[in-house]
């Protein structure tokens, strides 16, 4: 076995170089929690911390999950110190005597933790702002050791600790996924990447209609390329395609992603309906607005999913005249639609029926009706449905047909999704 002392060495060497950038770091992640090895909890910090550290080109050698065990905790610890330049925790931080993420890093370092008057107050005001008073337990989360800064955590009571020592680093962030995240984005990831000296900007270009093993194959030549990377992610309004850059200057890294956004574009045609933080219903939002329509829904196979999403997007009120819902034959006679045209069957009639019931009761420029139906057969949780959408203004007249199996919420919201997108570019050609 190699001396701590010599590997502590050779640290510090490869942190020297450059001025401590292009560190090549050896990354480990250790998951701390005994609820994690019964079971009872899925740890998903490890690979979301995973997925961060291959994004700033950071390699993770070891992964591991341990109990809240003080001697456990620290064989982890000090093999994880010989093997890894840079350890990442989860978990054990908080007040109770189960937590000893803190000690254990003490132990290994030899260091002695001691109460930090300004942590303490920041702890005794988070308490203070609920009209409570601080339990005496709490005052473990107000400790550092002198190789240690605090890493603020404004979502709970518990920093986190940033250890730097003999040419290692050690991130230690606390369980709850929403709070480390948060300390990782605010914290641990801008310091890292100060290290590795690289600058990452990403832009995520969303698609719909395409599936995703067509997309694979569609752009197999982009997403082999490793700077910039090409992800694709399947969500429920489309497939996601993450471009992401690593560069000296945000520049640079910016025009990278511009170039290969332009790949992408003239690969996948209009299935692009938009980027970033972009929805499709605020974007149908958006044009609507600025046409001066107004949009009004009669659905059914879709049980309400669409106008939920349409009336989620903020000052919807401004073009959304409401929906329809019909959850049976009946109700679709009660709110108007010719009882003859109600057959129990979906047809595209329907659909076009209810687009025009939809934009006259409601009085908008544009009606959309979503009808459908899915086979009482699932092949293995998975059924196939056919669904029919009609759009319907003055100068709109459309309908299509769309069949596919999934999950069934799975296509409800599909639908949906399909039916705005149609919408989209039809608003986007007028
Ligand atoms: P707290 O102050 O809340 O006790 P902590 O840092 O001590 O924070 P833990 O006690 O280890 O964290 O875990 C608290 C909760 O955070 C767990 O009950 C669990 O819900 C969640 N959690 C912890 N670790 C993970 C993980 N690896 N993946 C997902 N969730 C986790
Ligand atoms: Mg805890």
């Amino acid at each position: 076995m190699q001396p701590v002392g010599v590997v502590g060495i050779i640290g510090c060497v490869l942190l020297g170089r450059n001025g401590g950038k292009d560190l090549k770091m050896r990354a480990e992640i250790i998951s701390i929690g005994t609820e994690l090895l019964l079971g009872e909890i899925v740890d998903t910090n490890t690979p979301f911390l995973a997925n961060q550290l291959s994004s700033l080109g950071i390699d993770l050698y070891f992964t591991s999950a341990v109990g809240d065990n003080s001697a456990r905790l620290a064989g982890v610890f000090r093999q994880a110190w010989q093997r890894s330049d840079l350890i990442i925790t989860t978990g054990g931080l908080g007040p109770t005597q189960d937590d000893i993420t803190r000690d254990a890093i003490a132990g290994l370092l030899g260091e002695k933790p001691e109460v930090n008057e300004e942590l303490k107050q920041h702890i005794v005001n988070f308490f203070a702002r609920r009209g409570l008073e601080m339990p005496l337990s709490n005052i473990r989360q107000a400790t550092l050791i002198p190789s240690a800064v605090a890493l603020p955590n404004p979502q709970g009571t518990a920093p986190g600790w940033w250890v730097e020592k003999e040419g290692r680093i050690i991130a230690a962030m606390p369980g709850p996924p929403g709070e480390m995240q948060f300390m990782w984005q605010n914290e641990v990831f801008p310091r890292l990447q100060k290290r590795t000296g690289a600058i990452i900007l990403s832009r995520m270009v969303k698609t719909f209609g395409v599936s995703e093993a067509k997309v694979d194959e569609l752009l197999a030549d982009l997403t082999s390329s490793t700077n910039p990377t090409l992800a694709t992610y399947a969500k429920l309004d489309g497939i996601y395609l993450r471009i992401a850059a690593k560069a000296e200057r945000p520049e640079e890294a910016q025009e990278m992603i511009s170039r290969r956004e332009a790949d992408v574009r003239a690969i996948m045609g209009d299935a692009v309906w938009g980027v970033d933080d972009e929805t499709q219903e605020g974007i149908v939002g958006q044009l609507l607005v600025a046409k001066g329509l107004t949009l009004a829904v009669a659905e059914s196979f879709t049980g309400g999913f669409m106008t939920h999403t349409l009336a989620s997007v903020p000052e919807s009120q401004r073009y959304f005249k409401g929906g329809l819902i019909a959850t049976s034959d009946e109700v679709k006679v009660a709110l108007g639609l010719e009882p003859n045209l109600v057959t129990g069957k979906a047809s595209a009639e329907i659909a076009t029926a209810m687009a025009v019931l939809a934009r006259r009761k409601l009085d908008a420029s544009i009606g959309i009706g979503i009808e459908g139906e899915s086979s009482p057969e699932a092949v293995s949780g998975m059924v196939p449905g056919t669904v029919f959408i009609a759009i319907d203004s003055e100068q709109i007249k459309l309908h299509q047909v769309q069949s596919y199996s999934g999950r069934l919420y799975q296509m409800r919201r599909r639908a949906a999704y399909y039916a705005l997108l149609d919408l989209m570019k039809l608003l986007r050609a007028m």
